[in-house]
């Protein structure tokens, strides 16, 4: 599913940037007269506070619009960023973005229930959408949001910063490498202490589901891109304490098992009861371990066996940081006319897992995945 061999950013087609509008030929050199302008909508944590300042980092990116359902925080966040207050939209006059030619993408920053919603209106306003991850709180809600970026002739990418993240890149080469030999299994875990149970991520409506949605799409995600296959079968089960008032509604602790054609298996578990950031494939000759390994910054990376490890620090990866890699490589995408790495179609990917963990959880038993999931 991810071949790192396509992470190369070389430039060609002016037919999709003359397609797009841009000036032809201006990305020749790895530059574009005007770098692509993103409109970020919802200005919450990731939005405001970690995005926002990325475009700074970034080359063939920048900020264009804000869309927020606070207007006083949209008035003040432009100002501070120097935007006019014809870029400002709130939730209610958000679909006359189309009449902006000054933002090219809307990146959906908002509650996971959220972005099957704004992604699609964002196609149909004509913008290109990268949307955060988890993709949508379902399988329907997914094919949903292809289905109108494909109508709407859009592209469509997903936050998974991490395959824009030096450590993370270089752990999957040195496992296609076969740095460790033949991997027998991956064993990932990420969480999170959650401690108020008024946040929108504890609430089933707006999260879609608790720590598998926010915290194990990480495990999820490391699993296949460690492994380099697609799953076929996973076995799952839930620990909750549904007495605490944190989780009346979403699950706490989930741990699955995902099994993979060459044999090798995914031990991964997630969880809002515990800080925790770890990815470790074990191969018949040694392993790769990194953590913290998803982290904005701090990740740490070990190769070797028998307690011989080595810290290994990688090559940079292809932005200044990850978020500026990921910004730029969508702007680059749409105008070389080429799929994002991490496109919808990968998003789609991760939720029919998602999907079948939680079934598997709910009906004890193993759930078989197709294999185009
Ligand atoms: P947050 O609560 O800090 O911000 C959410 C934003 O949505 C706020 O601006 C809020 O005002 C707005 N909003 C609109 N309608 C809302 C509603 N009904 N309820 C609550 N908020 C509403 O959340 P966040 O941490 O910024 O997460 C936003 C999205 O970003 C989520 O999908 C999350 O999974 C994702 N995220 C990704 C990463 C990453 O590393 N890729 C990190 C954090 C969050």
């Amino acid at each position: 599913m991810i071949d790192v061999g396509r992470r190369d950013f070389l430039l060609s087609a002016t037919a999709a940037a003359l397609a797009s509008g841009i000036e032809p030929g201006a990305w020749a050199q790895g530059r574009t007269a005007k770098p692509l302008g993103y409109a970020i909508v919802g200005l919450g944590t990731y939005g405001h506070d970690v995005i926002m300042p990325q475009f700074a980092n970034c080359t063939h990116s920048r900020l264009a619009a804000v869309v927020s359902g606070d207007p006083a925080k949209a008035k003040a966040v432009a100002a501070a960023h120097g935007l006019p207050s014809s870029s400002i939209y709130s939730y209610a006059n958000f679909d006359s973005i189309r009449d902006n030619p000054d933002a090219d993408i809307v990146y959906v920053c908002l509650p996971n229930a959220m972005h099957a919603d704004y992604t699609i209106r964002a196609a149909r306003a004509g913008k290109h959408v990268m949307c955060e991850k988890p993709m949508a709180i379902s399988v329907a809600e997914c094919e949903a949001m292809i289905a109108a970026c494909h109508a709407a002739n859009r592209k469509l990418m997903i936050g998974y910063r991490c395959h824009f993240e030096a450590y993370n890149l270089e752990a999957m080469r040195l496992a296609r490498s076969g740095v460790a030999g033949r991997t027998r299994y991956v064993r990932t875990e990420h969480g999170f202490v959650q401690r108020d149970p008024s946040k929108w991520r504890l609430k089933r409506a707006l999260a879609g589901g608790g720590s598998l949605m926010d915290m194990g799409i990480y495990s999820l995600q490391a699993a296949r891109y460690m492994i380099g296959e697609e799953p076929v079968a996973v076995t799952a089960r839930e620990s909750t304490d549904r007495r605490d008032p944190r989780f009346h509604e979403v699950e706490d602790m989930i741990e699955w098992t995902l099994e993979f054609p060459s044999g090798a298996i995914a031990g991964c578990q997630s969880m809002y009861s515990a800080n925790q950031n770890h990815v470790l494939l074990m191969g018949d000759l040694g392993r790769i371990e990194l953590e913290p390994a998803t982290r904005y910054d701090g990740n740490r990376m070990w190769t070797g066996k028998d307690g011989r490890e080595q810290e290994r620090t990688p090559p940079p990866g292809p932005g200044k940081t990850q978020f500026a890699g990921q910004l730029d490589h969508l702007a680059r995408c749409i105008v070389d006319g080429r799929e994002p790495i991490v496109s919808g179609e990968e998003g789609l990917r991760d939720m029919r897992i998602i999907e079948a963990i939680y079934r598997s959880a709910r009906e004890g038993r193993t759930i078989r995945l197709g294999t185009t999931a």
